[in-house]
């Protein structure tokens, strides 16, 4: 596609805490970073979350005919333990307790993640960088932060100086809200940290100690990059020192994103990112889903049901329909029940899919206005990627094929057309909404169905009543209801 749709989309700038109107850098490209995993262990529902709220913006910016460079990491260095900048590297840890390699921890994690994304029906992104894949673009922005003055160097180690980059005319702090002042109270003073000039400062290098297995030679001496470093690289690295959108859970605003304002602004003069969006978090029995506390549900689990807060398993289209279901800005607390209601709504949208398939136009119209309709579909969209909202518009279509499918009503070829477009633009393309195998496999049943539907009909011709109430009835014993009208019978399966 070449040109963009005509459209008004409104998104939610973290930065302004304001909708803005959406306004790439270059009219027709858009340029995306999502902070990926970091690959110590498997992915949860509620990393999950997050990197399907990212897939459906990906996926609608495409639909409306912008290219976009949407570029998510791999995080396989540098992130240490409770996200500090002390302790050790999540990875090496793994590896050490595994005793394996730490880049067999990394292959074996990042397979798993890409097979979950995969599952979940998430498009791989453009561009998928590695941190370790890195290290000479991060000792490059190291040198031009300390150029700048804004960072010092202490041990073989080089801290980000928070202060004088304040003074410099910088805003630590604006994304997040916090008061730099507040901050400064508010920081623990963890040990070892000692070597900081002030405690908000944060590691862009580190020295690695003996223990530390995942080094590198750098002017300062044998260590390795700080967390935060390798998204404010990888970023500006492909899509340019200011790019479009940058996307992330809530929780990682402060500090890694604040720090990669101040990272990139000190060493490269330029605020790098025009529009920072973050999605909310997945929540379980209320509280946050969350690798540490092991407060998580993991796709395995919710495919077998064994976990002890699922009764059943649930298939990844159900989850995502679940989580389409609610706006990317707001809490969704997992549940079985919700779970389940969600199954229930899947499955009716996807019966009249499978209805939708079959309808025949006949000349006259539906007296429905679907131009409206297909207009509601793009604004629930444009306002911020409003997926419930789309959601219940794509509902109403279904009471509308189900009449038609029972020639309760009519409808015309073009407005059928329509209808089919708008369907699988937004449950297919947008939402992204697989329909199940077994719907998908559903020739076989339309065929034994057609076969049944005729035997009964050829018992109520011969007054066969007992025959025909039994076929009837057997059927809806297995969840497959007839629906009789004067020129024929159609059938549905119980939502
Ligand atoms: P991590 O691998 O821990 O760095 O997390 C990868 C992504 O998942 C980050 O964008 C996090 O913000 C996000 N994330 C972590 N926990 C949750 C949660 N409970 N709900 C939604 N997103 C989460
Ligand atoms: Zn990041």
């Amino acid at each position: 596609m070449s040109t963009i749709k005509e459209h008004d989309l409104h998104l939610f700038n973290s930065l302004s805490g304001e909708k803005e109107a959406f306004t790439p850098l270059h009219s027709t490209h858009v340029g995306m970073y999502v902070c990926g995993p970091t690959v110590y262990s498997d992915v949860h529902l509620g990393n999950v979350r997050t990197f399907t709220s990212f897939d459906l913006v990906f996926r609608y910016l495409s639909h409306l005919g912008y290219k976009v460079r949407y570029v998510r990491n791999i995080t396989d260095a540098g992130h240490l333990e409770n996200d500090a900048d002390e302790g050790e590297d999540k990875i090496a840890k793994k590896a050490r307790l595994e005793q394996i390699e730490p880049m067999e921890v990394v292959q074996k994690y990042t397979v798993g993640f890409r097979d979950v994304m995969r599952a979940f029906n998430n498009l791989p992104p453009s561009i998928e960088p590695t941190a370790t894949g890195h290290i000479v673009e991060q000792i490059e922005l190291i040198k031009a932060i300390i150029k700048a003055g804004m960072a010092y160097e202490v041990n073989g180690s080089v801290y980000f100086d928070v202060e004088k980059y304040q003074q410099e005319g910088g805003d630590y702090g604006q994304l997040s809200g916090r008061r730099i002042e507040e901050l400064i109270h508010n920081t623990r003073q963890l040990e070892g940290q000692t070597e900081k000039r002030s405690p908000l400062d944060f590691a862009l290098w580190k020295n690695a100690s003996d223990a530390h297995i995942m080094r590198w030679p750098s002017p300062w001496g044998i260590g390795f990059p700080g967390w935060h470093l390798e998204c404010s690289v990888m970023s500006t690295k492909y899509l340019g020192d200011q790019f479009d959108i940058h996307g992330g859970g809530m929780d990682l605003k402060f500090p890694h994103h604040e720090c990669e304002i101040a990272q990139c602004h000190a060493g490269k003069g330029q605020r790098p990112v025009r529009y920072w969006m973050h999605g909310n978090m997945l929540t379980l029995n209320g509280k946050r889903m969350s690798k540490s506390t092991g407060n998580t549900v993991l796709p395995e689990e919710l495919l077998t049901g064994k976990s002890p807060h699922l009764s059943k398993g649930f298939s990844p289209s159900v989850v995502r329909f679940f989580m389409m279901q609610a706006h990317y800005r707001s809490v969704l607390d997992f549940s079985d029940e919700a779970l389940k209601a969600a199954e229930k709504g899947f499955t009716r949208l996807m019966e009249a899919l499978n209805r939708l398939d079959k309808l025949q136009a006949t000349g006259k119209e539906l007296d429905t206005d679907l131009e409206d309709w297909r207009k509601r579909a793009y604004a629930a969209m444009d306002d911020d990627f409003n997926s419930p909202i789309l959601i219940s518009v794509l509902f109403e279509a279904v009471p509308w094929i189900n009449s038609v499918a029972d020639r309760k009503k009519e409808i015309s070829q073009a407005q059928l057309d329509l209808l089919r477009s708008v369907i699988k633009t937004f449950v297919e393309d947008v939402l992204g909404l697989e329909r199940p195998d077994d719907a998908a496999n559903s020739d076989v049943l339309d065929e034994v169905m057609e076969v049944l539907i005729e035997l009964r009909r050829g018992a109520r011709i011969e007054k066969n009543w007992a025959l025909s109430d039994a076929i009837r009835d057997q059927l809806a014993a297995k969840g497959i209801r007839l629906h009789d009208a004067a020129d024929g019978s159609t059938w549905t399966i119980d939502g």
